[in-house]
């Protein structure tokens, strides 16, 4: 079996939650599960090991466990986007349209320096709305560089999250479904 092949097979469904409709995707699973977590990290290692990544953006809350793991095995330090009203010093803000709702997301004003190169990194690509609203933060730093990665893209259901994000934008997912 492939890597691929085996966080697939431990990645659960959850059909109708949190509304009627969604097919949830419980990453629970594969972070429970210990060869998992070696398995997306060391992937994700190998994947940006030579890009000279100085900060590791996740975003709240599913988004931090991978990036800092992945944030300590590149050598480069964590930076949270959290929901609204969580960081306790000055923020900046965006607010976007999730596959099931709107939202905010806010991240410290002194996260992120124009010498960074910044990798982004969430559970899970669906709409896009949620990584675009963290891009559009990041990008406000002026950093040298902005990678973009999610353990799982959803390619199906009129999905295309890709589309929100400019061409140039690098972008990489360990699982596509
Ligand atoms: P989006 O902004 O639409 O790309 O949604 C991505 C964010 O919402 C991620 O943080 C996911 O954790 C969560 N999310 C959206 N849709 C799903 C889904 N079908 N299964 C699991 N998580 C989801």
């Amino acid at each position: 079996m492939t890597n691929n092949e085996f966080l697939l097979k431990h990645l659960r469904n959850v059909p109708d939650f949190p509304v009627p409709g969604i097919q949830f995707k419980d990453v629970s699973t594969l972070y429970k599960n210990p060869r998992c977590m070696k398995i997306m990290v060391n992937e994700l290692y190998e994947l940006y090991k030579d890009k000279g990544i100085t900060k590791v953006v996740g975003i709240e809350s599913r988004g931090f466990v991978i990036g800092a793991a992945l944030a300590v095995k590149l050598g480069a330090g964590f930076v949270m986007c959290r929901k609204p009203g969580k960081l306790p010093a000055d923020t900046l803000s965006e607010s976007y349209m999730k596959e099931y709702g709107k939202d905010t997301i806010e991240i410290h004003t002194d996260a992120i320096e124009p010498t960074d190169n910044v990798l982004l990194h969430d559970d899970l690509l669906a709409t896009g709305g949620s990584m675009k609203a963290a891009y559009n933060l990041v990008k406000k730093f002026n950093p040298k560089n902005i990678y973009i990665n999610f353990i799982i893209e959803l390619t199906g259901e009129g999905l295309n999250g890709r589309a929100v994000f400019d061409k140039d934008v690098e972008m990489t997912a360990l699982i596509k479904i």
